[in-house]
C-alpha cells in the first residue's frame, strides 16, 4: 500500500468504528466530541494522542464530509472557533506537548471556551504596535493593559494573549505570546454591544494580572511568529465557509425568494448569480483546505476572507431586499444582550435581519479588507511593499497617540 493509501485506509477505519461505537442521533453533542477527539478524527493530521493520527491536512475534508453525511454534531468549531479554529493551530505548531495534552481536548468537547487577546484601543491592524505589557516575575509574569474587541471573553476559559515584554526592541520583536485564564485574579471583562444589539465582544482589562511562564506559548520574544500562525487560522476559519451547499446565508436568500419573490426573472437572475458565487466559493475553499500541505495556512488564506466578508454582505442585503418591510424589523425583538452560554450550546441560525447586520462586522474582524489586500498583494502577488517607518526603530521610541 502506498503512503496515502494506508493513511486513507487509517483515517477511514477509524471513522467507520466512530460511527458505529457512537451513533451521532442517540450520543449527546460533547460525548460524540470526546469520542471523535480520542479516535484521531478531531485534527487528523495532529499527532496521536493530541486529537489526530499524524496524517495529511488533506484528509480533514474527508472526515467532514463523512461528518456531515453521518448527520454528525460539527457546530463546536463555530461555536468554539476561536480555540477550535485557531488555538489547535497555534498549540499544535508552537505548543509543548504538555500544553496540547492540557488544553486540546475541553476545548474540542466545549467544556471549555476560548477568545483572542490581540486587539487594543491604540492597536488593531497594526496589532505589533500593541503596548500591553508582561514584565518577569520568577516564575511568573505579571500582566498590565487593556484589549478590546475581545470576542467570547466573558464565557472563556483561556484566552490566546500576546503581550509587550521587551520595549527596546522593534514593534515586531519584543513581544511574548501567552494562554491566560480568564477567571484569573486581575483579570475583568466589560461586554461592548454590537449592531445587533448582541455584546459578543468585550473590553478586557489586565491589572497586575499573573500568568505562569509554563503558559507561556513558544520563546520569549517570539510571539509575533506565533501571532502569525494565529491570524493565518484565523482568516481560514472566518473565510473557509464550509456550510453544506445551499445552507447559511445563501438559503435564507433562497428562502425569502420562495417566500416573497414576486417571480421578476432580474431578481431570479441575481439570486442565481448569487448562488453560484456562494458555490464556488465554498468548492474553493474545500479544494484548498484538501490542497493544505502543512497545518499551518499561509497568507492565500486571506482571499477566501475577503471575498466572503463582500459576498456574505451581498447575499445578506439581497434577502433583506426581497424581505420589503418586514426585512427591516427584528422578529424576535431588539434587545440588548451579552452572548451567552445557551447560544453556544445549540447550533446558532441568525434570523435574515439579524445576519445582515451581523454581515457588517465581516469585513472588519480578523483583519480589514483593506488589510486583506495589503496581504495579498505583498506576499502573494510580490508588490512592492508599503512604507513602514517605524519597522526598525525600538518600541518605546515609536510616537503614539
Ligand atoms: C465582530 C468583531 C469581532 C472581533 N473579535 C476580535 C477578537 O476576538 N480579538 C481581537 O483581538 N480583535 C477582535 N476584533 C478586532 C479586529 O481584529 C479589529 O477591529 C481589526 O483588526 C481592525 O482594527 P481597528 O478596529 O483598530 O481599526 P484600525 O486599524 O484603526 O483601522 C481603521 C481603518 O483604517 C484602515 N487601515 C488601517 N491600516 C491600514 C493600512 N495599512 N492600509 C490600508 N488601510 C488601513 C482599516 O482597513 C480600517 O478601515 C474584532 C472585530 C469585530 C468587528
Amino acid at each position: 500500500m502506498t503512503g496515502v493509501n494506508a493513511e486513507q485506509a487509517k483515517v477511514t477505519e477509524a471513522m467507520d468504528r466512530l460511527l458505529a461505537d457512537f451513533p451521532p442521533d442517540s450520543v449527546p453533542p460533547k460525548e460524540f466530541w470526546g469520542a471523535q477527539f480520542d479516535a484521531g478524527l478531531a485534527w487528523v493530521d495532529f499527532e496521536e494522542g493530541d486529537g489526530g493520527l499524524a496524517v495529511s491536512p488533506s484528509f480533514r475534508a474527508y472526515v467532514s464530509r463523512r461528518l456531515r453525511e453521518a448527520g454528525a454534531p460539527t457546530w463546536n468549531r463555530s461555536a468554539n472557533i476561536i480555540g477550535i479554529g485557531m488555538g489547535s493551530g497555534v498549540l499544535a505548531a508552537h505548543g509543548t506537548p504538555e500544553q496540547r495534552q492540557r488544553w486540546l481536548r475541553p476545548m474540542f468537547t466545549m467544556d471549555e471556551i476560548w477568545c483572542q487577546l490581540f486587539s487594543e484601543p491604540g492597536a488593531g491592524s497594526d496589532v505589533a504596535a500593541l503596548s500591553t505589557r508582561a514584565v518577569r516575575d520568577g516564575d511568573e509574569w505579571v500582566v498590565n493593559g487593556q484589549k478590546v474587541w475581545t470576542t467570547l471573553a466573558h464565557l472563556a476559559s483561556w484566552g490566546l494573549l500576546v503581550t509587550r515584554t521587551d520595549p527596546d526592541l522593534p514593534k515586531h520583536r519584543g513581544l511574548t505570546y501567552f494562554v491566560v485564564d480568564m477567571h484569573a485574579d486581575g483579570v475583568e471583562c466589560r461586554p461592548l454591544y454590537q449592531i445587533t444589539g448582541e455584546a459578543e465582544f468585550n473590553e478586557v482589562f489586565f491589572d497586575d494580572a499573573r500568568i505562569p511562564d509554563g503558559n507561556r506559548i513558544d520563546e520569549v520574544g517570539a510571539g509575533w511568529r506565533v501571532s502569525m500562525t494565529t491570524l493565518m487560522n484565523e482568516r481560514v476559519a472566518i473565510g473557509g465557509n464550509t456550510v453544506p451547499r445551499g445552507h447559511g446565508s445563501i438559503g435564507q436568500a433562497v428562502e425569502a425568494w420562495k417566500t416573497h419573490g414576486d417571480g421578476n426573472p432580474a431578481t431570479r437572475r441575481e439570486l442565481a448569480r448569487l448562488w453560484g458565487e456562494v458555490e464556488a466559493m465554498r468548492l474553493t475553499t474545500l479544494r484548498a483546505v484538501e490542497n493544505m500541505e502543512a497545518g499551518t495556512p499561509g497568507p492565500e488564506g486571506s482571499t477566501g476572507k475577503l471575498a466572503w466578508a463582500d459576498l456574505n454582505k451581498e447575499v445578506t442585503a439581497f434577502t433583506v431586499d426581497l424581505m420589503g418591510l418586514g426585512g427591516t424589523t427584528i422578529p424576535e425583538g431588539y434587545t440588548l444582550e451579552a452572548t451567552s452560554y445557551e447560544t453556544r450550546e445549540t447550533e446558532r441560525v441568525l434570523s435574515p435581519q439579524r445576519a445582515f447586520l451581523r454581515a457588517r462586522a465581516n469585513s472588519i474582524e480578523g483583519g480589514t479588507s483593506e488589510i486583506m489586500r495589503n496581504i495579498l498583494g505583498e506576499r502573494v502577488l510580490g508588490l512592492p511593499g508599503e512604507p513602514r517607518v517605524d519597522k526598525d526603530l525600538p518600541w518605546k521610541e515609536v510616537p503614539r497617540g
